[in-house]
């Protein structure tokens, strides 16, 4: 069973959607429409076409760009996808919610991101690696430690980032280990870092969990089995929890009594070289465990859905048959605003993007920080805190979606304006003069 990436509704307008959410907001921040103005375009883009011999000496050319959404707060920050689907709606998209997923933790980042449109299950290791430097030699003048630092997104990995950060210190000509995050632990990365998007949303789904006095008997259904998705479905089995149904790019698996994790996660290690993985959670249908599709998996009779694979998966044509009661979304963008509204109206909660996958970029500032002060941290170090950042994080979208009688995810806008707008007053008379 193939998956269609979204609906047709949404192509092109996943920017515009991301600036629907923004705009519910504002009411609840005083500030100006210049701000707004300047807060829903991206400072700057480049775009390039990386040009590679592939292996049986004919030439790829792949379309790669990069966005700096917003640099308020400090160098952007933004991970790189390799995905045919890639173009400049989306990235800036991606970009956007990187802004506000910085603001609303307190990192001091602003948020950019990349990507190169490819299917990189057809290229060889060996043209991976290719296109990676090729993706480095083209932006290099565009990124940096102090200036904009990627990380692994959809399809890419560590050994990605290390070949990345290898072709910037050749450039370069020195070394820069914070120039990107998400590395091999051995070329500088951060202990935790490759569990760091997962285990921050569990965090945050233990902390909800307390307040809505959720049991381990509540059902969870797990969308996309990647870094993200693989890990949060292991962190809960691992917990005690009932994961009844995964899936990945081929489809999905379903068990009423709740799948073996731990044998899923075996068979997919096993088998992933470089962000790609060639066994499906599919090959595991036997028994009990029943093959659906993607599509069916979002509409399962389940407590818990976390959407953890591309952004548009919940949309205003299958909202409505949406039957969790609260979704985590670990994907960046899974749901569009016109589903927003009527999972508001079924009142079914949602832990927004910008706050349940913000452990990434969570940990990978940690790593840039241990980059620069050229000590590192143990992992229980990483771990905790990872924790004390998002539980407050957490513990302040709630109050405010509390005070204010908001959504989870307009109380994150929120906190993340007040602070972008609290930078735009600290910098005086000249401030239109820097963004
Ligand atoms: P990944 O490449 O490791 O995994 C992606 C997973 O999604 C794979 O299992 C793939 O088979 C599956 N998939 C791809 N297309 C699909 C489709 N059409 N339907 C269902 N499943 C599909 O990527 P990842 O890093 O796990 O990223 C997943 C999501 O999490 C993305 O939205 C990404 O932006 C977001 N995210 C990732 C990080 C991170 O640190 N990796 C941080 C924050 C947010």
């Amino acid at each position: 069973m193939v998956f269609s990436r979204h609906s047709k509704e949404y192509e092109g307008k996943i920017f515009s959607n991301a600036l629907k959410q923004i705009r519910k907001a504002y009411e609840y921040v005083n500030i100006s429409k210049d701000v707004c103005s300047i807060l829903e375009n991206p400072k700057e883009i480049l775009s390039s076409s990386l040009v590679i011999e592939m292996d049986d000496g004919t030439v790829g050319i792949f379309p790669a760009i990069r966005v700096h959404f917003n640099d308020i707060l400090g160098p952007t920050k933004g991970g790189i996808r390799y995905h045919p689907n890639v173009n400049k709606d989306e990235v800036k998209a991606l970009a956007f919610w990187m802004t506000f997923k910085c603001a609303v933790t307190g990192i001091p980042y602003g948020g950019a991101k990349g990507g190169v449109a490819v299917q990189p299950r057809k290229l060889s290791v060996h043209e991976l690696e290719h296109l990676s430097r090729a993706y480095i030699s083209a932006f290099a003048d565009f990124i940096g430690p102090d200036k904009d630092i990627p990380a692994p997104d959809v399809y890419t990995d560590s050994t990605i980032m290390g070949w990345m950060m290898d072709e910037y210190n050749k450039i370069t000509r020195k070394q820069n280990p914070a120039v990107i995050t998400g590395k091999p632990i051995n070329l500088g990365g951060s202990e935790g870092r490759d569990v760091a998007t997962a285990l921050g949303c569990y965090y945050v789904f233990k902390e909800f969990s307390k307040r809505a006095k959720l049991n381990k008997k509540i059902r969870i259904a797990v969308q996309g089995f990647g870094n993200a998705g693989m890990n949060v479905a292991k962190l809960l089995y691992d917990d005690g929890y009932k994961v009844v149904a995964v899936s990945d790019s081929r489809g999905a698996v379903f068990n009423k009594s709740g799948l073996k994790i731990d044998v899923l996660v075996r068979r997919k290690k096993k088998s992933t070289k470089a962000g790609l993985s060639d066994v499906s959670v599919c090959d595991e249908c036997k028994g009990d465990t029943k093959g659906i599709s993607n599509e069916e998996l979002l509409e399962l009779d389940v407590d818990v859905l976390i959407p953890a694979a591309l952004e548009g998966q919940i949309t205003r044509e299958n909202a409505g048959r949406i039957k969790a009661k609260y979704i985590f979304e670990l994907a960046n963008g899974p749901t569009t605003i016109e589903a927003d509204e009527i999972l508001k109206k079924k009142n079914i909660k949602i832990i927004p993007d910008i706050l349940a996958n913000s452990g990434g970029v969570i940990v990978s500032y940690f790593e840039w920080v241990q980059n620069r002060a050229g000590y590192y941290w143990s992992k229980e170090k990483v771990f905790k805190r990872l924790r004390e950042k998002i539980v407050s994080s957490f513990d302040k979208v709630y109050e405010t979606a509390q005070k204010n009688k908001i959504d989870f995810r307009t109380a994150a806008y929120v906190i993340g304006l007040q602070r972008i707008k609290q930078a735009i007053e600290s910098k005086g008379g000249e401030k239109w003069m820097a963004m």
